[in-house]
C-alpha cells in the first residue's frame, strides 16, 4: 500500500508533464474518454514490445513461455482487482464494446426467446444500447427503458415501472459517462435476484472510480475497458458467471478457442480461451494488469475522497459562472467525478476548442449517448471528467478559462453586427 498523495501521483504520469501550447501546460479533463497512463503501464507495454514480443499458448520457446505467463498473470490480476477467485471467468476482449456485443451475440441470441424483454436505462452509452437493438430485431425481443428524472437520476421506482414478466436481462451502466449518475446497483441486483433476471453492468466508467464492489454485487456480466482505467487501448474484459459462459456459444471463432478441429467440426476449448479466438491483445493485457496494480496500491477510500473533492470543487466553480448549467444530479455527493455542462453563450464544441487554447482538454458532443441528450433536451454538452491525477488548482484554471471565454462571447454579442451598423 502507498498513501495517496496527488503530487506524487502526478509525477507517475509522463503525459502530464508537457505544454500543449506555448506556455500552456496540459490540464487533462478527458479521462472519461480515455485516462492517462502511469509509467508502470508504459513500461509494462514497452517491455513486452521490446523484450518478449511473442505469441501466447503455442510456443515452447522462452519468449513465448514468458509472454504466456505474463498474459495469464494479467488475468489473475484482473480477478484480484475485481475481488473474485475464478480467473477463468475473466475473458479478455478489445474493450467494453466488444464485451457487451459478445453477451448480445452469444448469450442473448441463444438464451432469449421472441417476446422476451431487455431492460435498459435512458442513461446508456450507445455500446450498451445498439448491440441490444440488433439482437432485439433479429430475435423479436422487446427493449424497455427505465426513465430518468429531469436531473438524470435513475431511481428504483423507474426500474420497477419498466419491469414486466418478460424482462430477462437488465443492462445498466455503473456510472453515466455524461452525468456521472450512479444507478442503485445493489437494489437492482436484489430486485433481479428476486425475479430471476440476469444483470449486465457496464463498468466502463464505474470501475475506475472507487467503490464498485463486483464481488458483493455479483452480477451475471461485467464489461469494462482497459484504457479508461489507466491501461492501454485495445484491451477490455468480460467477466461473467461460469455457468452462463459454459452454456454460451463462442461469439467469435478461429484459432486458440478450439481443442480439436476436423474438416467440418470443431470442439471448443475450456474457459476462458473458448471466448478468445485469435491472437489476444497480449502486451495490452499485461499493461492493463500493471494499471490495476498501480490503482490498487492506493487505499480506495483515499482515491475516492480525492476524486470527490475534485467534483465538489468543480460543481462550486462551475456553479458560479452565470449561464452555465451542469447537466445531471446537482449534488456532487450523489455522482461520479464527471461534470457535463452547457453554457448559454457558446456551443459545447466552441467551448472545447477555446478551452484547448488554454491547455484544457475536455470533450464536447453527445458522448455516444444521443437518446440521453434527447431526453435532457440538449443536442450536445461539454464534459469535464476527473481522475486521481487532477487537482483543484486545475479546476480553478478551468473556471477562469470559462469566465474569459464567456466574456469574449458577451463582448461579441453586444457589438452591433455589420448589417445592424449600416442601418
Ligand atoms: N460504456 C460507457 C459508460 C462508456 O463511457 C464507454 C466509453 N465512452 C463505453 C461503454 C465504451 O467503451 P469502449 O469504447 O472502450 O469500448
Amino acid at each position: 500500500e502507498r498513501p495517496f498523495e496527488v503530487e506524487a501521483v502526478r509525477a507517475d504520469f509522463p503525459s502530464l508533464h508537457q505544454e500543449v501550447h506555448p506556455g500552456r501546460p496540459l490540464i487533462y479533463f478527458d479521462s472519461a474518454a480515455t485516462s492517462l497512463k502511469p509509467d508502470s503501464v508504459v513500461q509494462a507495454l514497452d517491455a513486452y514490445m521490446a523484450v518478449y514480443p511473442s505469441n501466447v499458448h503455442r510456443g515452447l520457446h522462452v519468449l513465448s513461455e514468458r509472454a504466456t505467463e505474463a498474459f495469464e498473470d494479467a488475468r489473475e490480476a484482473v480477478a484480484s482487482f475485481l475481488g473474485v477467485e475464478d480467473s477463468a471467468r475473466v475473458i479478455f476482449t478489445r474493450g467494453t464494446t466488444e464485451s457487451i456485443n459478445a453477451v448480445a451475440m452469444s448469450w442473448a441470441r441463444s438464451a432469449l426467446q421472441p417476446g422476451d424483454a431487455i431492460l435498459l436505462s435512458e442513461l446508456e452509452h450507445h455500446s450498451n444500447l445498439v448491440p441490444w437493438q440488433m439482437v432485439a430485431k433479429e430475435k423479436g425481443l422487446e427493449l424497455r427503458f427505465a426513465e430518468i428524472t429531469d436531473d438524470a437520476r435513475l431511481e428504483m421506482d423507474a426500474i420497477e415501472a419498466a419491469l414486466t414478466d418478460r424482462v430477462r436481462l437488465i443492462a445498466v451502466t455503473a456510472m453515466s459517462n455524461v452525468t456521472g449518475t450512479l444507478p442503485p446497483l445493489a437494489d437492482i441486483m436484489d430486485l433481479a435476484r428476486r425475479r430471476g433476471i440476469r444483470v449486465l453492468i457496464d463498468a466502463a466508467q464505474g470501475l475506475p472510480h472507487g467503490d464498485l464492489d463486483i464481488r458483493r454485487l455479483d452480477p451475471d456480466f461485467v464489461a469494462f475497458s482497459g484504457h479508461k482505467i489507466l491501461g492501454p487501448t485495445g484491451v477490455g474484459v468480460l467477466y461473467a458467471k461460469r455457468e452462463l459462459l459454459e452454456a454460451m456459444p463462442p461469439f467469435m471463432t478461429g484459432g486458440s478457442m478450439v481443442v480439436r478441429v476436423t474438416r467440418d467440426s470443431a470442439e471448443w476449448n475450456d474457459l476462458p480461451w473458448k471466448f478468445e479466438a485469435g491472437t489476444p491483445p497480449i502486451g495490452e493485457a499485461i499493461a492493463l494488469a500493471a494499471a490495476l496494480r498501480y490503482l490498487a496500491a492506493f487505499p480506495a477510500d483515499q482515491v475516492a475522497a480525492h476524486e470527490r473533492s475534485l467534483l465538489e470543487h468543480a460543481h462550486e466553480v462551475l456553479g458560479r459562472i452565470p449561464g452555465l448549467r451542469i447537466v445531471g444530479p446537482t449534488d456532487p455527493a450523489k455522482k461520479g467525478p464527471i461534470a457535463s455542462f452547457t453554457m448559454e453563450e457558446a456551443h459545447p464544441h466552441d467551448l472545447a476548442q477555446l478551452l484547448d487554447r488554454h491547455g484544457v482538454a475536455i470533450r464536447a458532443g453527445h458522448h455516444c449517448t444521443m437518446p440521453l441528450h434527447t431526453r435532457l433536451g440538449i443536442p450536445a454538452s461539454a464534459r469535464a471528467s476527473f481522475s486521481l491525477y487532477n487537482t483543484t488548482d486545475e479546476i480553478d484554471r478551468l473556471g477562469e478559462a470559462l469566465e474569459s471565454i464567456r466574456a469574449m462571447f458577451r463582448r461579441r454579442a453586444s457589438k452591433p453586427t455589420p448589417a445592424a451598423a449600416r442601418q
